[in-house]
């Protein structure tokens, strides 16, 4: 299998890139936060519990999260492997993902690449995305800055257990979409080969 963690901030553009990696490698990609959205609008209790920590740009509890991603890996849609984007954010969420593929697939996480972007890049993008996306967290500035600050009190902290894993690849998120998609390729080519 070809487990892809694609890593960054919000804004960064993972689900940009997820896209045509998915067409790339024929492996789907998983975004807990398109999840968590489904289930916000088909207001299930899933949704119900999510809604007060998306509404606010704070994670939703590890627990939650991971049982909803298991259930999506349960569903099989991806035989070839999968393309994470979104999760992990913690690195409780980093430690459950490699014993769910470890379980599941007697498999491991093949590469986790993250997209490098400034701040004030960021809060710009999503704005600009506000405008058009339709998504509450993403029109509001103190929301959004607030999911930056989530990212680097919580979620960067992932990068270690990645880097203790030798699995860790930086690429630099600003620049055309079509190099950055190509700079991608090459981190996960290069991971493949010395798998
Ligand atoms: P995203 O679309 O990835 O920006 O996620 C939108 C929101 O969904 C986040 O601000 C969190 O509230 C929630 N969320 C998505 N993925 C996770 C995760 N792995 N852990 C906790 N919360 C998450």
């Amino acid at each position: 299998m070809l487990n892809i963690v694609l890593f960054g901030p919000p804004g960064s553009g993972k689900g940009t890139q997820a896209k045509f990696l998915e067409e790339k490698y024929q492996t789907p990609q998983i975004s807990t936060g398109d999840l968590f959205r489904y289930n916000l609008k088909n207001d299930t209790d899933l949704g119900k519990q999510a809604r007060e920590y998306m509404d606010k740009g704070s994670l939703v509890p590890d627990e939650i999260t991971t049982n909803m991603l298991i259930d999506e890996l349960d569903k099989g849609k991806g035989p070839k492997g999968y393309i994470f984007d979104g999760y992990p954010r913690t690195t409780s969420q980093a430690e459950a993902l490699d014993k769910i593929l470890e379980d599941k697939f007697d498999d491991e996480v093949t590469v986790i690449v993250a997209l490098v972007v400034e701040d004030e890049i960021l809060v710009q993008r999503l704005l600009e995305r506000g405008k058009t996306s339709g998504r509450a967290d993403d029109v509001d500035e103190d929301i959004i800055r607030h999911r930056i600050t989530e990212y680097y009190t919580k979620t960067a902290e992932v990068a270690k257990h990645y880097k203790a894993q030798g699995k860790w690849v930086e690429i630099d998120g600003v620049g055309e979409i079509d190099e950055i998609t190509q700079k991608l390729i090459e981190a996960i080519n290069d991971a493949m080969i010395n798998e």
